[in-house]
C-alpha cells in the first residue's frame, strides 16, 4: 500500500477527551474515529488489525471444533420474553419498535437467538455435542461508555455457544474452549490471566474471565503468589485471622456525634477490626419488588457490592436513604444489627465473633460486647467483604496480590438456565426427552485492539506484535531521487510478491515526519531507502524502536523475512 493513496489521518496532538493510552494512540494514529458516544468508525488501519485478531480467533475456534455462523443484530422481543430476560436485562438492552409496532431489541448477546435456532432443529442426542460461533457487532447501551474501544456501546464480539446431552460433556467442552482461549491470547502476544468470575446477568454456574494485565484495566483481580488461585475481586475469597474482643454482655455506650468507624474506634480505644459496621441497602429484584436489607462487616473491611447482589439474587443494590433506614428501625450513623426490622446479612468473618462494637439504633449511642452468634438472632451468614492487600489465599494460605485487568474473554458453563425456558430438548439414547445443557464463550474482539495497545506501546506510539500489526514493514523512501524511487519501487514489489504487507511512505514529506508516523502507527519493521545509502548499493533496516543497520539492497527482502520469522517482537 502506498501511503499517498492510503487513508490514515494522523493527529499531531493528543485528542482532548481520550484518557487512556490505547484510546489516545488509536485516535492519533488514525485507527478509529468517534461517531457518537461509544460508537466508532474503524478506519482502514483499524480494520486491518481487527481482521488479524479475528483470523487468529477463527483459526483457534475451528481447531477447537466450533462452526461459524452469523446471527442477526435485530432480535424480536418474544425470544427475550421466553428466556425471561426482557424484564431482567435493564437499560443496556436497546429496545425499539419497528413500523409494525413489533417490540424488538439490538442484540447485546445471542443466547436467545441461538437457543431458538438450535431448539427448532435439534432432534436427537446424535446431533450433540455442537458448538457454534459468530463474530459480529453487539450493541449494549452502556451507562458509561469510555476509553474508546474498551467500553463501547457498539462493539465486535466473538460469541460461541455449545450444546450437550449431559453435564460431563459440557465440562469437557468448557475445558476445550478454555484451552482455545489460552492459545488465542498467547498467539496475540498478551500477558493475561484466567480468573474465577461472577456470572453476572448471563447466569449459570462455572465461569472464568480472561484478563489482560494492565494498569488501566477496569477490573481488579486477586491472585495467589503460591498457587494458581485467581479471581475477580467481585468474587475473590480470602482467609484471614479472626478478630475478637472481650467476652462481655452487651452494654450501651454514649458516642456523641461519632458515627464513622475511625471516630468510634478511636473514642472507645479499640481496633477498627472490632467494630461491626452495618450498611443498609435498598434492593430491587427481578419481579420489581424492593426490600430494605442490612449488611454487616468488620469495621476495617469494605463491602463487595457484587457479592451482596449475588447473595440476594437481586437486580440492583443501592445505599438506602435516612428515611428508608428509619423505616426498618435504624438511625443513620448509629445503625446496628440488633433490633432491625429487616433481613440482616453478616459477613462470614463475623459469624462467631464477640466483644464487638455496633450501632445501637439510637442517636449518639453504640453497643459494646456484641456477640454475633448470641445477639444477632435472625441473620444470614455469607461472604460479603472485598478481598484486599494483606489477605491470604483461601486455598493454600499464600499471599494474595492484586492487579488490574482488562476483561477480554469470558467462558460460562451455563447448564440449563436458557435451554429450559427456551425449550431446547432432544431425544436421549434411552428414548426420553431431555433438556440440552449449554455453555457460552465470549471474546471482546474490538476491546482486544485496545487491550493490545495498552500492553504494547511506548513514547513514540504503538508497538504492535507482528502477528496483528496492520502492516509488517514500513518502507520509507527519503528524497525524490530517481535511484531512490527505483529501488523503493523494486523492494515494494518484491516484498509484496512474498506476501509481506508493506506500507510504502511515498509521500513528499520530510524524513522526520515519515519516521514519526511509522512509529506512531506502530509498524514493526522499518526499511529505509535514502539517496546516500542507495549510492553505496545499500538500504537501512531495523525493528521499530531499535537502531537500524545497513544491508545490501539485494539481500534486503531476505533480511526482512528473517526478522519477521524471528518474531520482530517489539522491544
Ligand atoms: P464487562 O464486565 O466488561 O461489562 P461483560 O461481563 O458484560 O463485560 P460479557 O457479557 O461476558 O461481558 O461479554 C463478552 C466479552 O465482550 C467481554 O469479555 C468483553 O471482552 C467484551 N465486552 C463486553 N462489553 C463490552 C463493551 N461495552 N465494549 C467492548 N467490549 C465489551
Ligand atoms: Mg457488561
Amino acid at each position: 500500500m502506498r501511503y499517498s493513496r492510503f487513508f490514515a489521518p494522523t493527529l499531531r496532538d493528543d485528542p482532548a477527551d481520550a484518557d487512556v493510552v490505547s484510546h489516545r494512540l488509536l485516535l492519533r494514529a488514525g485507527y478509529i474515529r468517534r461517531v457518537t458516544s461509544g460508537v466508532y468508525d474503524f478506519l482502514p488501519l483499524g480494520l486491518r488489525v481487527l481482521r488479524k485478531i479475528e483470523a487468529i480467533v477463527r483459526e483457534e475456534m475451528e481447531r477447537a471444533g466450533a462452526l461459524e455462523l452469523l446471527m442477526p443484530m435485530v432480535q424480536p422481543a418474544e425470544l427475550w420474553q421466553q428466556s425471561g430476560r426482557w424484564e431482567k436485562y435493564g437499560p443496556e438492552l436497546l429496545r425499539f419498535r419497528d413500523r409494525h409496532n413489533h417490540p424488538s431489541c439490538l442484540g447485546p448477546t445471542h443466547e436467545e437467538v441461538i437457543c431458538d435456532l438450535v431448539g427448532r432443529e435439534l432432534r436427537s442426542y446424535k446431533q450433540l455435542p455442537m458448538t457454534l460461533y459468530q463474530i459480529q457487532a453487539k450493541f449494549r447501551d452502556e451507562i458509561r461508555p469510555r476509553f474508546g474501544l474498551m467500553r463501547g456501546r457498539e462493539f465486535v464480539m466473538k460469541d460461541a455457544y455449545s450444546f450437550h446431552a449431559d453435564d460431563d460433556c459440557l465440562r469437557r467442552e468448557y475445558r476445550n474452549m478454555f484451552a482455545a482461549y489460552e492459545r488465542i491470547f498467547t498467539r496475540l502476544g498478551l500477558r493475561f490471566r484466567a480468573v474465577e468470575a461472577d456470572t453476572g446477568s448471563i447466569g449459570g454456574r462455572d465461569s472464568h474471565e480472561f484478563h489482560v494485565l494492565a494498569d488501566s484495566g477496569e477490573d481488579l483481580i486477586a491472585h495467589c503468589a503460591s498457587c494458581d488461585y485467581a479471581a475477580n475481586v467481585e468474587k475473590a475469597q480470602a482467609a484471614r485471622v479472626k478478630a475478637h474482643g472481650e467476652d462481655a454482655p452487651c452494654a450501651e455506650v454514649a458516642t456523641p456525634g461519632l458515627s464513622s468507624v475511625e471516630d468510634v474506634a478511636a473514642f472507645l480505644d479499640v481496633s477498627p477490626a472490632l467494630l461491626l459496621k452495618t450498611l443498609v441497602y435498598r434492593v430491587r429484584f427481578e419481579d420489581g419488588r424492593t426490600e430494605i436489607v442490612a449488611a454487616c462487616l468488620r469495621g476495617d473491611d469494605q463491602l463487595q457490592p457484587v457479592k451482596l447482589q449475588q447473595a440476594l439474587d437481586a437486580l440492583e443494590v443501592v445505599p438506602a436513604g435516612e428515611d428508608e433506614i428509619a423505616s426498618v428501625g435504624g438511625v443513620a450513623g448509629f445503625v446496628g444489627p440488633i433490633g432491625l426490622r429487616c433481613r440482616v446479612l453478616v459477613d462470614a468473618s463475623l459469624a462467631d465473633a464477640y466483644g464487638l462494637v455496633a450501632g445501637a439504633n439510637k442517636v449518639n449511642t453504640h453497643l459494646t460486647g456484641v456477640n454475633v452468634a448470641r445477639d444477632v438472632v435472625d441473620k444470614t451468614v455469607v461472604d460479603l467483604r472485598e478481598a484486599r492487600e494483606g489477605d491470604r489465599c483461601v486455598r493454600c494460605g499464600g499471599e494474595l496480590s492484586f492487579s488490574r485487568g482488562i476483561e477480554v474473554g469470558h467462558v460460562f458453563a451455563l447448564g440449563t438456565c436458557y435451554t429450559e425456558p427456551m425449550d431446547v430438548r432432544f431425544q436421549a439414547q434411552d428414548g426420553s426427552r431431555k433438556v440440552a445443557t449449554m455453555g457460552c464463550y465470549g471474546i471482546g474482539i474490538s476491546r482486544l485492539v485496545a487491550a493490545i495497545v495498552e500492553q504494547c506501546h511506548d513514547q513514540a506510539g504503538i508497538a504492535w506484535p507482528v502477528q496483528v500489526a496492520p502492516f509488517q514493514v514500513a518502507l520509507i523512501s527519503m528524497g525524490r531521487g530517481e535511484q531512490v524511487e527505483r529501488v523503493a519501487e523494486q523492494l515494494y514489489a518484491q516484498l509484496g510478491a512474498t506476501g509481506i504487507e508493506v506500507l510504502w511512505d511515498d509521500r513528499a514529506e520530510r524524513p522526520g515526519v515519515k519516521f514519526k508516523d511509522a512509529e506512531l502507527i506502530g509498524i514493526p519493521i522499518q526499511l529505509v531507502v535514502g539517496a546516500r545509502t542507495v549510492a553505496d548499493g545499500e538500504v537501512e533496516l531495523g525493528r521499530r524502536g531499535e537502531p537500524r543497520r545497513r544491508c545490501p539492497i539485494a539481500s534486503a527482502v531476505a533480511e526482512v523475512e528473517a526478522l519477521l520469522e524471528a518474531g520482530a517482537a517489539p522491544a
